[in-house]
């Protein structure tokens, strides 16, 4: 098997070197990662200027490794499309910080994982639980178990996973859950400022909201357990195409009546 290997905190980032070195007996590894940090630019694809990417010195002897001056997603297009030849699977991580809930939308970390799953090959990204993290070594033991189970047919291939897992020694994490997205939403507050050109505007994050739930990724994380949450790519909401589905006739009229106007107009 030949393993693609990118994160959102940077090629030198320890987390994505301690996953490199403990999926070592799943296959070959090649490291295609941003050359600085990209937390946060979700699935973002630079098309507006051209990217750059070089090989670069491994932490881990012996490991093919190129950074890329653009986004995780950026990352892995670059790898599947020309830098990495065939691939079979792809890991993202291991991020510092949890990407939990609806973060999951804007995660450099999981939308690298996305593009992987969008390329058909079976995609994990992970995450632990914690802006300064001491212990990855969980994180990737389970992701090397969940790449070992891919790999002989016991999960499927076309497969998405988030795994978040606490910042603690197995002995203290206090068990693995099966779950799916909560909701965890951040209210962003605006710094205004003058560099004395211009005014400015920052975005800072303000304290997320969390709603725990049991069954979600935010409830296992915050009762100390690791959590997979299987995701896939369709956004679309069950429960409102019937809804939609009852006003469509009258905006068809609606369209009709504004064309029936500019032609009487006209
Ligand atoms: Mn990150």
């Amino acid at each position: 098997m030949r393993i693609l290997v990118t994160n959102d905190d940077g090629v030198y980032a320890p987390g994505m070197w301690t996953l490199v070195e403990a999926l070592a007996p799943l296959g070959e590894i090649v490291v295609v990662a941003p050359d600085r940090e990209q937390s946060g630019v979700g699935t973002s694809v630079t098309l507006h200027h051209p990217v750059r990417a070089s090989a670069v010195s491994p932490q881990i002897p012996g490991i093919e490794t190129y950074a890329v001056e653009g986004t995780p997603s950026d990352s892995i297009i670059l790898a599947l499309r020309t830098l990495a030849g065939h691939v079979d699977m792809v890991y993202s991580g291991i991020n510092e910080g949890a990407n939990l809930g609806n973060d999951a939308l804007i995660s450099g970390t999981v939308g690298a994982a996305l593009q992987g799953y969008f390329h058909g090959l079976p995609s994990i990204a992970l995450s632990v639980g914690s802006l300064e993290v001491s212990d990855f070594t969980v994180a990737a033991r389970l992701g090397l178990l969940l790449g070992d189970m891919i790999r002989t047919d016991l999960l499927p291939r076309q497969v998405l996973l988030n795994v978040n897992v606490p910042n603690k020694p197995l002995e203290e994490i206090e068990g693995l859950e099966v779950t799916r997205l909560g909701r965890r939403s951040y209210v962003d507050i605006i710094d205004e400022g003058h560099d004395g050109k211009r005014k400015y505007y920052w975005i800072v994050r303000g304290k997320p909201t969390w709603d725990v739930v049991p069954g979600t990724d935010i409830w296992a994380m915050r009762n100390g357990r690791a959590s997979i949450t299987p995701l896939c790519d369709d956004l679309t909401s069950q429960d409102q195409l019937s809804l939609l589905e009852e006003q469509r006739g009258s905006l068809m009229d609606g369209l009709r009546q504004a064309a029936i106007e500019r032609s009487v107009r006209n």
